[in-house]
């Protein structure tokens, strides 16, 4: 079972649920894919030990001089500008590269080797019973979803039935699209203000494109108005918890704390929330 957990904005509570819930699943074999790439931050929580961290490389051209005639056809194949000739000049720019092999392919006088970029690193490791799998984008770096793509392919093991929890990036954007993708479910996190309402809709229209279904934690529900209960009624979106503002959440989370350890009496909440999970994605 992959469970993604997104939200439409940042900072609404999604390393919160995605943490807690893997704590409290650790009996279940669950690992934890922290695809929030550009800002991952599960591990302060969890405070996995690594076992091996690698570097994650893709292919950029590179071209021989010596033998490139000039003709101009890598450039126009390439859509994203980033193979440009100018008359007996050739420029690469490596940050636009989406590193498909085209050019090296058209190349007619196989001109093109392999150069690569480093696009970030991935680190594996465990969190006591919970395997802990991490993609951390190089600063500058622009293209999340290749580094995404490949801390799903080490953390999810076809042939273990465990459950796997991702920790999505935030927004609509690609990378969002790319860490969510293949979910069973999509657990959005929001706060009812409006902000929140208007980023969940956004993040409801996503997952719906993508054919995935999603349920909703209501995070600092105390606070705001009522319009997103109102939005999940109109549009069918099951509730599977709400988290009252809690002072003591905030502070424990500013100290790098699990609210389910820090706080026992949120534990039943978090379970409640499983079984939620458990309810909706066996009932299709
Ligand atoms: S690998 Fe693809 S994206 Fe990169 S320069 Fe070549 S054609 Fe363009
Ligand atoms: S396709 Fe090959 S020969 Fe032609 S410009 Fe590009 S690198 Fe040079």
């Amino acid at each position: 079972m992959i469970i993604a957990v997104a939200s439409g904005k940042g900072g609404t509570g999604k390393t919160t649920v995605v943490t807690n819930l893997a704590w409290l699943l650790k009996s279940e074999g669950v690992t934890l894919l922290d695809c929030d790439v550009e800002e991952p931050n599960s591990a302060l929580f969890l405070r996995p030990k690594w076992e091996e961290s690698n570097s994650f490389r893709q292919f950029v051209p590179e071209v021989d001089l010596e033998k490139c005639t000039y003709c101009g056809q890598c450039s126009q194949l390439c859509q994203f500008g980033a193979i440009i000739t100018v008359k007996e000049n050739i420029l690469v720019f490596p940050e636009l590269c989406h590193s498909c092999l085209g050019c090296k392919r058209i190349c007619p006088v196989d001109a093109i080797g392999d150069g690569e970029r480093e696009l970030g690193t991935v680190s594996v490791g465990r969190a006591g019973a919970i395997r802990f799998v991490q993609g951390e984008l190089r600063i500058g770096e622009a293209q999340a979803p290749p580094l995404i793509r490949e801390v799903k392919l080490r953390g999810i093991v076809p042939a273990r039935k465990n459950v796997v929890l991702i920790d999505s990036p935030p927004g609509t954007s690609c990378p969002v699209i790319e860490a969510v993708k293949g979910s069973d479910l999509v657990v959005l996190v929001t706060e009812p203000t409006p902000f929140g309402l208007h980023d969940l809709k956004l993040a409801v229209e996503m997952v719906r494109t993508l054919k995935l279904r999603c349920g909703l934690v209501i995070n600092r529900s105390t606070i705001g108005d009522r319009k997103v209960w109102s939005y999940c009624q109109e549009e069918n979106i099951p509730i599977l918890l709400e988290i009252a503002d809690d002072r003591r959440i905030a502070e424990v989370y500013s100290r790098g704390e699990l609210v389910v350890e820090a706080l026992p009496e949120y534990r039943k909440a978090f379970r409640h929330l499983y079984q939620q999970i458990l309810t909706l994605t066996k009932r299709n």
